[in-house]
């Protein structure tokens, strides 16, 4: 975005124009991104301003976005990029699962959760489902017919993901599922539920007696609690969902039983560098509506822009977010080389979410009273930064897997 100033390895000028380019974001000038990357953004950017934009303050009185928009991403190709074809997803690239990701932000509708679904949901699916259940879920999720959630969280075990008590217990060939979660991004409208479940109290540690379970809606016991109201992420239907007596077949079990605690590991990381970059994509977006903003504003003769406290409070913004982005951007390459370890991502996520938090309270101050306006777009880039130090492992936790890392010898 900002890496203009002297840092450009491509003549942005060979860049394709966008149609309705917010200025934020000069695709030409990110070294990790090629010309099909920035091809394949001009169609996101143009899905998200056609599909997406004109219907999403209906969505957030709905506290939900429609199925339809869903089915459109789907068509579109932004679905289960990253998922093989051969599974039945688009067989992309992890950059072009981040064009997604970022220019979502830039057009600061958080409504339609995208990214888990196909970048936190399709994978477990996709890495340690059968063959049975690739191909009864895969193409479906990649189509936007089938909504995915992921269901770790509960009412009494947040941070400590070992303590969860929904618990699952053999029944001949079945499981019998009992439980409750909270906090279900996409859990309303979920066709499909990866179920965090106990299915060893025997297991050495609470971590090995851990198994995912695919859920899917309509199974007899499973019913979805309230769409949950929140203070920011208005049109994301965040839900509860009880488990009772649920009875699932073998079948449903992903991948080996008690090996969930491994699966849900291996794949964080992935959750937490999705958050860094939505974080800095929010980052960059609110930048830019507050440089035009202050711009545009006038007080004492002039525009405040003219005011140097002003300027310099743009200038060190713009500094901090030039510095993530740098930082990001190695991450993600790191991520796409499968090079990227659990403490870096970690890192990634506390630092960025922090940064997007900083920038949004600061932007907001600077537009005065009108940016406590909902009406005005840092409004809502406010509240829906919020959140993003608090899910996907607060960054509490992820000092203490940094801190993990750096003292892990004994002594
Ligand atoms: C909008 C939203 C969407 C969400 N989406 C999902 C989802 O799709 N699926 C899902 O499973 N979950 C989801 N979550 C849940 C989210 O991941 C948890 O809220 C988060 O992990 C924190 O857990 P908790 O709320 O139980 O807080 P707690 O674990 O009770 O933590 C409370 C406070 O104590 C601190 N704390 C706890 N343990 C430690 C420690 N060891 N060291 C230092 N500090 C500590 C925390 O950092 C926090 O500040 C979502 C949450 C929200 C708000």
């Amino acid at each position: 975005m900002f890496l203009d100033d002297g840092l450009q390895h491509r003549d942005s000028k060979a860049r394709p124009e966008t149609s309705s380019a917010p200025s934020l974001t000069d695709i030409g000038t990110r070294r990790i991104f090629n010309e099909d990357h920035d091809l394949f953004r001009q169609s996101a950017r143009r899905f998200f301003q056609d599909e997406v934009v004109p219907y999403h303050q209906r969505w957030e009185k709905d506290g939900q976005v429609s199925r339809e928009v869903w089915e459109a991403a789907g068509k579109q190709g932004l679905l289960g990029i990253t998922i093989p074809e051969e599974h039945g997803g688009i067989g992309g690239d992890l950059l072009s699962a981040a064009v997604v990701w970022e220019e979502q932000m830039y057009s600061n509708c958080t409504g339609p959760g995208f990214g888990l679904h196909s970048d936190i949901v399709m994978p477990y699916v996709s890495n340690y489902g059968s063959a049975a259940q690739i191909e009864r879920f895969i193409p479906d999720m990649a189509a936007g017919r089938c909504i995915g959630a992921i269901a770790m969280t509960e009412a009494g075990a947040g941070s400590d993901l070992q303590g969860v008590r929904t618990n699952a217990k053999r029944d001949g060939e079945d499981w019998i599922l009992n439980g409750s979660k909270v906090f279900v991004s996409n859990g309303w409208m979920a066709d499909l539920v990866v179920v965090v479940a106990v299915t060893s109290r025997e297991a050495a540690s609470p971590a090995h007696g851990i198994s995912l379970f695919l859920v899917e809606d309509g199974a007899p016991g499973f019913r979805k609690g309230r769409k949950l109201e929140k203070i920011g992420l208005k049109a994301q239907d965040t839900a509860e969902l009880f488990f009772e007596d649920v009875r699932l077949p073998g079948d449903a079990l992903l991948g080996e039983p008690n090996r969930g605690f491994y699966y849900l590991m291996n794949e964080l990381p992935q959750e937490r560098l999705e958050i860094a970059c939505f974080a800095l994509a929010s980052a960059e977006f609110m930048f830019e509506e507050t440089r035009r903003y202050v711009s545009a504003r006038k007080a004492f003769g002039k525009t405040i822009a003219r005011l140097q406290t002003v300027q310099h409070k743009m200038a060190e913004l713009k500094t901090e977010i030039c510095v993530g982005r740098a930082f990001v951007d190695s991450c993600l390459q790191l991520h796409a080389e499968r090079r990227l370890d659990a403490a870096t991502a970690s890192m990634a996520k506390f630092w960025a979410s922090d940064l997007q938090n900083k920038v949004a309270t600061q932007c907001l101050q600077l537009h005065g009273g009108w940016g406590y306006m909902w009406e005005f777009p840092i409004a809502k880039a406010f509240v829906d930064s919020r959140v993003q130090p608090i899910y996907g492992g607060t960054n509490e936790i992820m000092k203490e897997l940094i801190a993990r890392s750096i003292f892990s010898q004994k002594g």
